[in-house]
C-alpha cells in the first residue's frame, strides 16, 4: 500500500526538499582530491598539504600542527641555502643565478646535503638546487635510492627536478612558493602525482610562500 507511491515521493523529494537534501549530498561528494583521476595539463591543488603518514621522514609520532613546524623550520634552512649559497665558507652566490635552496633531510631529520641553483655559476642547464642537493645526498648514502629521505626546496620543482625526485624514490616533498610558469607539482603539470608512474611521493606546497616568494620577487626586480 505505502510502497506503491515510493518512485513519485523519491522525485518530489529531488526536487521539493533542496535543503535536506543538500546536507545529506555533502559527505558522499567530499571526495580527496589525490584519489581522483589526473588529466594531463590539469592541476591537482586540492591534493598539495594533505596530512600523509609521514612515517618515513619521521615525522608519525607528530600531529598535522607539529608536522607543518618541522616543514617550516627545515624551509628556513632551505632559504637560506637560497640566500647565502651551500656554505658560507664556499664560492656564496653569483648574482646571476636565481636564489632557490634545496635541503635533503635524512631518517630522523638529519640534514644530508644541500644544493643551490648554480646554473649560471657552472654552465650547467641541470645545475638545479633539487638535482645537486639529491646528488650530494646519494653520494653521501653511497645508494641512489633515497626512500627514506625529505627533499625541501623553497620553489615549486620543474619537470627536470620532479622527474629526478621520482628516479630517486624520495617519498617527501616539500616546497615553498608555488611557479605557475614551470611547476611540476601541481602548477603546471603534477609529475609529482601521476598516477601512472609507480612512485608517488607526498607533497607538501606553499610552506612559507610569503617568505620564498618575496626572495625571488627582490631577485627578478
Ligand atoms: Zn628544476
Amino acid at each position: 500500500m505505502a510502497s506503491d507511491p515510493a518512485p513519485s515521493t523519491g522525485g518530489a523529494g529531488l526536487t521539493g526538499g533542496g535543503s535536506a537534501a543538500a546536507g545529506a549530498a555533502e559527505p558522499a561528494d567530499a571526495t580527496d582530491p589525490a584519489l581522483g583521476p589526473v588529466r594531463p595539463g590539469q592541476p591537482t591543488p586540492g591534493a598539495v598539504g594533505r596530512v600523509g603518514p609521514g612515517a618515513a621522514e619521521g615525522l608519525a609520532e607528530l600531529d598535522g600542527t607539529g608536522r607543518r613546524q618541522r616543514h617550516e623550520l627545515w624551509m628556513r634552512r632551505a632559504l637560506q641555502v637560497a640566500v647565502t649559497g651551500p656554505e658560507p665558507a664556499g664560492p656564496g652566490p653569483t648574482a646571476d643565478d636565481v636564489p632557490v635552496g634545496a635541503v635533503v633531510y635524512g631518517p630522523g631529520g638529519v640534514e644530508l646535503a644541500v644544493g643551490r641553483n648554480e646554473r649560471e655559476l657552472t654552465g650547467d642547464p641541470t645545475a638545479h638546487a633539487e638535482v645537486l642537493a639529491l646528488r650530494r645526498a646519494a653520494e653521501r648514502l653511497g645508494r641512489w635510492r633515497l626512500d627514506d629521505c625529505t627533499l625541501v626546496v623553497t620553489l615549486e620543482p620543474c619537470t627536470m627536478c620532479a622527474g629526478a625526485i621520482v628516479l630517486a624514490r624520495i617519498p617527501t616533498v616539500v616546497f615553498g612558493a608555488w611557479e605557475p610558469k614551470t611547476g611540476a607539482a601541481g602548477s603546471l603539470w603534477d609529475v609529482l602525482r601521476d598516477r601512472r608512474l609507480n612512485h608517488r611521493p607526498e607533497v607538501y606546497g606553499g610552506v612559507l610562500e610569503a617568505e620564498n616568494s618575496a626572495v625571488l620577487r627582490a631577485f627578478f626586480r
